[in-house]
């Protein structure tokens, strides 16, 4: 072999944080922050803060390879800590504060995280946990000395104060690029949550894509407010990303309301944002109620689970705004697909986009995709025939951590995601289901994505929920659950109605529940599993 001659440097996170300083350091980063008042500084500062918190680290006796928990909001603090773990060598461990106390308990004795970096409001939350933690040897609250709360958690320092003792003299060492970076658990909707090992490597290669004009397109021309948590995935990846760009970031603390979120994106002049559906309908609803409309804003990127198709709507049509529709997940650091229109779609109608902007989009160089049936033959990339959808890419897990789950790749390295989707010639992926969600009627399956995109679509429809029951007849067939927007009443029969005329016979739903609240996951998405058991026993009507 003849060895290539250019530098071995390895990819690093501590240089995205370096690279801000130095190129853009006086971009700022403003924070709502848990205590109340906005906060405001720089890269500049930033960098300084954790290079003071990496000696911080190393003088609370910690190493390369620690693992050191975070349960906090997406706030200042929370990035330091980002930058100062990873960038000396140990493993930031975001905890989900959603999980079930079990779940965080299962999880930090799994990771034996040896510090937790906790945010003021979920102080007693741990303090109730705090006795099954083993291994865990302190807690630093994410305050200052005034805002320190009484606590019974053992050993529990102030973050402000930890940092005022040291100084900001720090140089970061130079690491194999493969070590662990971070560590993020699935949320668990089947068995235990499993964690997914990032890398130093994985994750700067992820951010380029994040990046990428065909990914999200993070520059420094970007004001971002990633309303996606810190905690979930990464954020999405931006909390590297716009280090990595130079892009403000504006983090928006505990308060996920409309009304608040609205308020920075204005103050802020935000031109980007991303997050989960439930956020952007709380969003929008708030703008609709209040006679406001989003005036900065120019592109919002909407994942985590399907973007209907009146949200994209009401973005485009109402606000101006462009919608970003992604797909990912956490074992892919992320990002996987991204849904930014060719130069032929164009001239496309208003209705002709959409019906592709409803897809999760396509791949950005680093992730490859194919769609196979259940006995690993791939299927044709038509846009009709839908299967299991596999991945493979640098930034996409290779196992889970302590070998949970086993042996997670085939022979050729792909993983599989668990979701079910079609290809189109364009490489265009559209996400029918979650396998264990679609329902299976007869010999058909039916997208239930599908059908609660239909039912949103609907005036009186705030959420909803399509299930699995069982049938004598066709096996499964749909049940749909819904949740009406307040003081807007719609009966079963108008429901129904308006699904059938977007819809085959067959995939109209045999019945329509009216609940006040819908169950969700630590990440927001609807929690299926628990309404299949609630709804087990549920009597559909005769057919006709
Ligand atoms: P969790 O811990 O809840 O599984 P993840 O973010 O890892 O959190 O969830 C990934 C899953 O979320 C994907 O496998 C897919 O089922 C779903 N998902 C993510 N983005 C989308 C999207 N745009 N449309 C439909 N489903 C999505």
């Amino acid at each position: 072999m003849l060895a290539g001659l250019m530098q071995p440097s390895p990819l690093s996170i501590a240089s995205l944080i370096e690279f801000a300083d130095r190129f853009h350091g006086s971009t700022e980063l403003v924070t709502r922050t848990v205590e109340g008042p906005i906060h405001r500084y720089t890269y500049h500062d930033a960098h300084r803060r954790a290079k003071m918190l990496a000696n911080a680290l190393a003088a609370l006796g910690l190493h390369s390879g620690d693992r050191i928990g975070t349960l906090a909001w997406n706030v200042h603090r929370h990035f330091e800590l980002y930058f100062a773990v990873s960038g000396m060598g140990a493993v930031l461990h975001t905890i989900n504060p959603r999980l079930f106390a079990e779940q965080i308990v299962y999880i930090v004795n799994h990771a034996e995280d040896r510090w937790i970096f906790v945010d003021l409001t979920f102080v007693p939350l741990l303090e109730r946990l705090a006795e099954h933690l083993q291994s865990v040897a302190g807690y630093v609250i994410m305050t200052d000395e005034a805002s320190m709360p009484e606590t019974s958690l053992p050993n529990a320092r102030c973050y402000e104060t930890l940092l005022a003792e040291q100084s900001a003299e720090y140089s970061w060492p130079v690491l194999d690029e493969t070590c662990a970076s971070s560590l993020c658990y699935t949320s668990g909707t089947t068995g235990n949550p499993k964690g997914v090992l990032y890398s130093h490597r994985s994750t700067v290669l992820h951010s380029f894509c994040v990046c990428a004009a065909d990914g999200l397109a993070v520059s420094s021309r970007e004001v971002i407010l990633p309303v996606v948590p810190m905690f979930h995935a990464n954020a999405w990846g931006v909390a590297y990303a716009a280090p990595m760009s130079g892009a403000k970031l504006v983090l928006p603390g505990a308060k996920m309301d409309g009304a608040s979120i609205f308020e920075l994106l204005h103050d802020e002049r935000v031109t980007l944002t991303l997050g989960v559906p439930t956020v952007w309908l709380m969003l929008l609803d708030y703008c609709e109620s209040s006679g406001q409309a989003l005036s900065h804003l120019e592109r919002v990127v909407i994942g985590g689970a399907a973007a209907p198709r009146s949200m994209i709507e009401r973005f485009e049509r109402d606000h101006d705004v462009e919608v970003i529709h992604a797909w990912g997940m956490t074992e892919m650091s992320p990002l996987g697909t991204v849904c930014n229109l060719l130069p032929k779609h164009a001239t496309l109608d208003a209705e002709a986009r959409l019906d592709l902007k409803v897809k999760q989009g396509r791949p950005v160089y680093g992730v490859d995709l194919k769609i196979t049936d259940d006995e690993n033959h791939e299927l044709p990339r038509d846009g009709r025939a839908f299967g299991r959808l596999k991945v493979r890419g640098p930034w996409i897990t290779n196992g889970y951590f302590r070998g949970e789950g086993g042996a997670v790749l085939d022979d050729e390295q792909w993983f599989d995601t668990g979701d079910v989707s079609t290809l189109d010639p364009d490489g265009f992926m559209q996400i029918t289901d979650r396998s264990k969600d679609v329902i299976k009627s007869g010999g058909e399956w039916i997208s239930s994505i599908d059908l609660e995109n239909h039912a949103i679509g609907h005036p009186a429809v705030a959420e909803a929920a399509v299930i699995a029951v069982p049938h004598p007849k066709w096996s499964e067939r749909p049940l749909l659950v819904v949740r009406t927007r307040e003081n807007a009443t719609v009966t079963r029969e108008e429901i129904l109605a308006w699904m059938a005329q977007k819809l085959a016979k067959w995939q109209v739903p045999d019945d329509v529940v009216f609940v006040d609240a819908l169950p969700h996951t630590a990440t927001g998405k609807i929690r299926k599993l628990e309404l299949r058991q609630q709804f087990a026993e549920h009597q559909l009507p005769d057919e006709d």
